[in-house]
């Protein structure tokens, strides 16, 4: 997502957020990527490794019928995750592991999938 106000023909780092924690990206933190959905959506490393977490590993479930995914805008039949913090920015497992694999293979990031 972006800012309010954000000049769409004149986008700055601070000015994309990310749609589950609403934190700007900083292109100084490594640790801390964003990775790019559909419509302007966002997710940061952080918010990634957490949804990594809830549903690959721990096989939580966060869906609600007829809610469709942040990143992709579709409903795929797999396992959601939700933001506690901004309940309306929901993510599916799909866009979870495709954004971990393209994270993992950009080189200026140090950003790693969670281990079980
Ligand atoms: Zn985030
Ligand atoms: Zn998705």
């Amino acid at each position: 997502m972006f800012r309010p106000g954000t000049d769409e023909s004149n986008v700055q780092y601070e000015d994309v957020l990310c749609n589950y924690c609403h934190r700007p990206w900083d292109p100084d933190d490594p640790s801390r990527p964003m990775v790019e959905g559909h419509h302007g959506s966002h997710m940061c490393g952080e918010c990634l490794s957490i949804a990594y977490l809830a549903t690959v590993i721990e096989g939580r479930d966060d869906r609600e019928p007829g809610v469709a995914c942040t990143m992709c805008l579709v409903e795929p039949d797999t396992l959601f995750w939700r933001s506690p913090e901004f309940p309306d920015a929901c993510v599916c497992q799909a866009c979870i592991k495709r954004s971990s694999g393209v994270l993992e293979k950009d080189k200026d990031y140090t950003w790693r999938r969670p281990q079980g």
